[in-house]
C-alpha cells in the first residue's frame, strides 16, 4: 500500500488528504501531521476582536473527520523533509516514510512588504493575538 504524508491540515491539506483517501481508498494510508489538534475558521476569526465570537467558537475538532475516513492524525510539528529517503521528521512522534507528498504549511506573514505596515497594521489570524484584542 502507497504511504501518503500530508503535512498541514487546514484548507489545504485536509481538501487534499481527504480527496486523495476517498479516491484511491485502500491503494494509499494516508498520514495527516499538524501542529494543532483543531482547525481554525479564519473567516469568521474577524468576529473574535470585536467580541462577536468566542475563538472557541472558530475552531473544529479535526480527529474525528479524518478518524471517520480512515486517515491517520498526528499532531506534531514537521521539523524536516529528507526527499532523498522520502522521510519527514516529526519533533515528538519520530518519523514518517512516504511514497508520496503534500506540503500544505500554509502562507507565512510578511509584515515588512511595505514602509509603516509592521508599525500601523493588526493581524487577526492568529487565534492567540485574536483573543487579547477581545474586549
Ligand atoms: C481573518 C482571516 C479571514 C479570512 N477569510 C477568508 C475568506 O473569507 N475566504 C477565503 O477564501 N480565504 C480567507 N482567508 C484566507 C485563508 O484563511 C487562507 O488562504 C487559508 O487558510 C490558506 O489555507 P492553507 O491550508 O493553505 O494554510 P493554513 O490555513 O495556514 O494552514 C496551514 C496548516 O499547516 C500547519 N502547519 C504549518 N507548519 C507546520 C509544520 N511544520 N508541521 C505541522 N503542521 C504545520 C498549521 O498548523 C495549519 O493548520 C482569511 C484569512 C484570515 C487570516
Amino acid at each position: 500500500m502507497k504511504q501518503v504524508v500530508v503535512i498541514g491540515a487546514n484548507f489545504a491539506g485536509a481538501t487534499a488528504a481527504l480527496e486523495i483517501k476517498r479516491k484511491l481508498k485502500n491503494q494509499v494510508e494516508v498520514t495527516v501531521i499538524d501542529r494543532k489538534e483543531d482547525s481554525l475558521y479564519f473567516p469568521s476569526l474577524i468576529w473574535v476582536p470585536i467580541g462577536r465570537r468566542d475563538i472557541s467558537q472558530v475552531l473544529i475538532p479535526r480527529r474525528p473527520v479524518f478518524a471517520k475516513r480512515g486517515l491517520k492524525f498526528v499532531v506534531d510539528s514537521a521539523t524536516m523533509i529528507d526527499p532523498d529517503t522520502r522521510i519527514v521528521e516529526t519533533a515528538k512522534n519520530g518519523s514518517f516514510k512516504y511514497d508520496e507528498l503534500v506540503i500544505a504549511t500554509g502562507p507565512r506573514l510578511n509584515r515588512d512588504i511595505a514602509p509603516g505596515v509592521r508599525q500601523h497594521s493588526c493581524y487577526v489570524g492568529f487565534r492567540t493575538r485574536c483573543a487579547r484584542h477581545q474586549g
